[in-house]
């Protein structure tokens, strides 16, 4: 069975792209912990994090980057902070938010 964020990359469930290549997909959480908090979803199934490749993790983060140094010119934080929980969803996935030193975030 296809998981939720493979029928998003799959324009199956709309939305909010933020970029794209061929290993991975980015857009906007549907519930963000602040606005422009942004999901990193490689387009393989990999559910946890710790079975992603090496290789794989540098090419992720490589595509990462840009993103996080673009949501934090646009959007008003102190610093854009990049982690992988999987609460939710059994596809791997790093979480861009933008953070406020003085907000009260809770993970
Ligand atoms: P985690 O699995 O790391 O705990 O979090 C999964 C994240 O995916 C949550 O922040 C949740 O809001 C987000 N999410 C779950 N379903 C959807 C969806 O259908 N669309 C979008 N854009 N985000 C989703």
């Amino acid at each position: 069975m296809m998981t939720i964020f493979s029928k998003i990359i799959k324009g199956e469930i709309p939305s909010y792209k933020i970029a794209e290549n061929d290993q991975f997909f980015a857009f906007l959480d549907i519930n963000p912990m602040m606005p422009g908090h942004t999901l990193i979803v490689p387009k393989v199934e990999i559910d946890r994090f710790f079975d992603v490749p090496d290789v794989f993790l540098q090419n992720w983060l490589a595509f990462a980057k840009p993103i996080a140094r673009a949501i934090e010119a646009v959007v008003p934080c102190d610093r854009v902070g990049i982690t992988v929980m999987g609460l939710e969803v059994p596809h791997a996935h790093m979480h861009l938010v933008p953070i406020n030193s003085a907000d009260d975030v809770n993970f």
